[in-house]
């Protein structure tokens, strides 16, 4: 738990800092209004966050609430799959996944190097020539449709390929499901319907359930 806490703020601060053309590894952790540099007790995890309610030690200028969010999502999620199959197995690979679903849904776009690398994570999982030359051919043949009626985002498509490099066609298809009914209960609750909804993060929902279910 603590380990995928602290992945989880690894994840939050690389996303923000990308998103805001930063440099990943300078300048250290600091407060974005006074310049204070974070010490590693306002660092932990979900706790300094809390104890900290959610302002800076210094100036009291309010933190990023995105960070605590995706911290506990981290959490939340890896603990569940490891309660759920014993298995770590999957825990690298929706790493990424939470990555590229804070990225979708904060700047509705993906880069390919997050994709390329979730697709690198799947060889810790599996790795099969047949499956990998099948799901091409209709990873080909959805991607020429899609070119041509846009019916849904070229990114959703490579996720949900790469998963389907991962799982079996039962979990595909309960990952399918999964996010696109969560996907339309979050549209219908949304106040300001948008015409293009993230849907990476429904997929990471949809992953996670899934494979808690699975037997
Ligand atoms: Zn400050």
């Amino acid at each position: 738990m603590i380990v995928s806490g602290v992945i989880g703020s690894f994840i939050a601060l690389v996303e923000y800092r990308i998103s805001n053309n930063q440099s990943i590894v300078f300048p250290r952790s600091h407060c974005d209004n006074c310049g204070y540099i974070l010490k590693w007790f306002d660092l932990i995890p979900i706790i300094s966050y809390i104890f900290l309610l959610g302002k800076c030690r210094k100036c009291k200028f309010k933190i990023n609430r995105s960070f605590f969010l995706i911290e506990l999502l981290t959490i939340v999620s890896t603990t569940m799959i490891y309660i759920f199959t014993l298995n770590i197995k999957y825990i690298p690979f929706l790493f990424i996944l939470i990555f590229l679903s804070v990225q979708d849904f904060k700047n509705k776009f993906v880069s390919l190097s997050s994709i390329l690398l979730l697709l690198l994570s799947t060889l810790l999982i599996s790795f099969n020539i047949k499956k990998v030359i099948i799901v091409m051919v209709i990873y080909l043949f959805i991607f020429c449709f899609n070119n041509k009626f846009n019916f849904i985002g070229m990114a959703d498509i490579d996720v949900l390929s790469i998963c389907a490099l991962v799982f079996n066609i039962n979990q595909l298809i309960n990952i399918t499901l999964l996010s696109s009914s969560t996907c339309l209960i979050y549209f219908i609750l949304i106040k300001r319907k948008t015409k293009t909804i993230p849907f990476i993060p429904f997929i990471f929902i949809g992953t996670v359930i899934s494979i808690c279910i699975q037997k």
